[in-house]
């Protein structure tokens, strides 16, 4: 196992290790170059490996300045085992992991007649079961190291059904639930948050196949907050001294009532 130096630094100036899932876009991609632009040492992960990189070139100054770092790493949520060496390799590289946020997500609407079971599966298996491989993965490590947190990107979609999005709403009322359960469950020594957005501009849309559902999401996303925002949330809530925890942030563009 390599020295842990970020360890020592954590200690020291606050700085935290920090994965994100779904880094490659969107809301996963802000959170990543804010926490990089801290000073935290993110490590970034999607499928979308050209991305990332992109993203970590974008960065490097701003976050070479203030001793951060972002680590791009291809990551399937969907696989229990690439999630698993996800986590495993970021601790074993920097000594410990202090945040893992679980935002990767997909969003293919459509009425539930429309009978697309294969875009269903997608949005159980990236949405729920992601999240669960990564806790999975982080639960043994935060335990042994005495410390951790976890972040879920939820939605407002977890607390409110419309038409067309029955299943994703089902699956953030899925991520809300466990998030909520593992933050009874957990020890104070690990902090367990939610962070719910309202419409936030990013790339999630672009994935709905069905006619009607991606003109009705055009409508309805007019008035989207930056990803910024939801990074800022992340921001805070990590930031928080150890004693308190942020169960959950819910936060709307002012014009989505
Ligand atoms: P984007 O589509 O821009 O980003 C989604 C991210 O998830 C991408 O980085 C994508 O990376 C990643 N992802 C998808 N599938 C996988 C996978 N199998 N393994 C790893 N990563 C994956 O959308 P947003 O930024 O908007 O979405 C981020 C989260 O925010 C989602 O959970 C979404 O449900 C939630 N959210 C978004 C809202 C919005 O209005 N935008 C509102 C409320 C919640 P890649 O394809 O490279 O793997």
């Amino acid at each position: 196992m390599n020295t842990p130096i970020i360890e020592r630094a954590e200690s020291a100036t606050g700085r935290k290790v920090v994965l994100v899932t779904g880094a490659s876009s969107g809301i996963g991609a802000a959170v990543a170059a804010r926490l990089a632009a801290q000073g935290h040492h993110v490590v970034a992960g999607a499928r979308r490996t050209d991305r990332l990189r992109e993203l970590a070139e974008h960065t490097a100054e701003a976050t070479a300045r203030c001793g951060g770092g972002l680590e791009p790493v291809r990551l399937d949520v969907t696989d229990r085992a690439d999630t698993e060496a996800f986590v495993r390799t970021a601790r074993e590289r920097h000594g410990r992991v202090d945040a893992l946020i679980s935002n990767a997500g997909v969003m293919p609407l459509s009425r539930l007649d429309s009978l697309l079971v294969g875009e269903w599966d997608r949005m159980i298996d990236v949405n729920v079961r992601g999240l669960l491989h990564g806790i999975a993965a982080a639960l043994p490590v935060f335990r042994e190291q005495g410390s951790g947190h976890f972040v879920t990107v939820a939605s407002t979609g977890a607390h409110e059904v419309v038409p067309t999005a029955a299943v994703y709403c089902a699956t953030k009322y899925a991520a809300w639930a466990i998030t909520e359960g593992l933050r009874q469950e957990c020890d104070p020594s690990i902090r367990v948050t939610t962070i719910s957005p309202g419409v936030v501009e990013s790339e999630l849309a672009d994935s709905i196949t069905e006619a009607g559902a991606a003109e009705a999401m055009r409508a309805y996303r007019a008035h989207a907050m930056s990803p910024d925002a939801i990074a800022g949330a992340v921001s805070y809530a990590l930031g928080q001294a150890p004693d308190v925890d942020i169960n959950e942030i819910v936060l709307r563009p002012v014009r989505q009532r």
